[in-house]
Parts: C-alpha cells; sequence; structure tokens
C-alpha cells in the first residue's frame, strides 16, 4: 500500500506491525493463549508461549512459576525447554501473550530467534524496542484476550505477580 520500503522497521507503526500478522500467527497465538488459560487454571501466572516454524509447533508451554517452584520458568523458557535442543533457531517465530520479559528476551537473544509475536503490551510493557534494536522482528497483536488472562491474574493473585516479573516493573 505504498507504504516507504527504506523506513527503519522499529519506526513503524503499531497499526502497521498489526499487519504482520498472518493466518499461522494467528493460530500459534491461539495455542499461545490456550497455554496461558491453562495456567491460570492452575493458580500460575498466566503467560503463554510457543515456538514455531513452517507452521509447526516446536515447543510449547506456559509460565510454571506457582507449579513447579521454579522462579524462571517463563513461559518463553517453558516453550524453549519443551523444543528441546536445536543446532539453530533460523525461521523460528516466538509467540507470547505477553510482552518479554529482559531473561526471555536475553534468551530470544542468546538463541538468535529471529521473530517475536507478542500478545500484549499493556498489562506489562518489557522493551520490545530493546528487541527490534538488536534486529528482532516484533509484531505487536494488542490482543484483548492476552490482556483479559493477565488482568484477572493480577486482580485475583496480586503477591504471586509481584514476585514474578510483576515486581520489577517499577525498580
Ligand atoms: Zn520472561
Amino acid at each position: 500500500m505504498g507504504l516507504p520500503s527504506c523506513r527503519p522497521y522499529n519506526s513503524l507503526p503499531v497499526a502497521w506491525a498489526t499487519m504482520q500478522a498472518d493466518a499461522v500467527d494467528t493460530k500459534m497465538m491461539d495455542l499461545a493463549l490456550q497455554q496461558a488459560r491453562e495456567g491460570l487454571a492452575q493458580g500460575g501466572v498466566p503467560v503463554g508461549a510457543v515456538l514455531a516454524a513452517n507452521g509447526q509447533v516446536l515447543g510449547a508451554g506456559h509460565n510454571q512459576r506457582v507449579q513447579q517452584g521454579d522462579a524462571v520458568a517463563h513461559g518463553e523458557i517453558s516453550a524453549l525447554r519443551d523444543a528441546g535442543r536445536r543446532p539453530d533457531y533460523a525461521g523460528t517465530t516466538m509467540y507470547t501473550t505477553l510482552s518479554p520479559c529482559q531473561m526471555c528476551s536475553g534468551a530470544i537473544l542468546l538463541f538468535q530467534i529471529p521473530r517475536v509475536v507478542v500478545g500484549e503490551a499493556e498489562t506489562f510493557a518489557g522493551d520490545l524496542d530493546f528487541l527490534r534494536g538488536r534486529g528482532v522482528e516484533v509484531v505487536l497483536l494488542d490482543d484483548s484476550r492476552c490482556q483479559d488472562v493477565m488482568r484477572e491474574f493480577q486482580e485475583r493473585y496480586p503477591e504471586v505477580w509481584s514476585e514474578d516479573i510483576g515486581g520489577r516493573q517499577f525498580r
């Protein structure tokens, strides 16, 4: 639609970023959301994630902080763990219902995951420009279903949220 191709991706408006999502992205985010809802049903932090490539799920998971007593088992880490060892992550996309925290952003960069699709960045902003600045393609869906599951959790379990990344954002 005549958008200038020379414009840096990270300066594009959100509306344009949203247009980058396709049917596979929608399906994968639905799976990530299903993971998040499972987490909420277990009384856990409802962040779900899926690692996928070529329309195939490589790994999926949700935050297991409460369920496993594991402070570092964030949604994205659980999905990476589920995917197991890989020689490389070329062509993969990380789908996560919530904007990645610093730890998960670090994992995305460490494994050189080239693309991240984020459900929402309202209940926790994370730092999407950090990822974009490191060359990661970031698509923000602004999915109200992802916001709803986090808001419900934040209201029901504020102390658990505070233990996890909820307690980090004001420091
Ligand atoms: Zn994280």
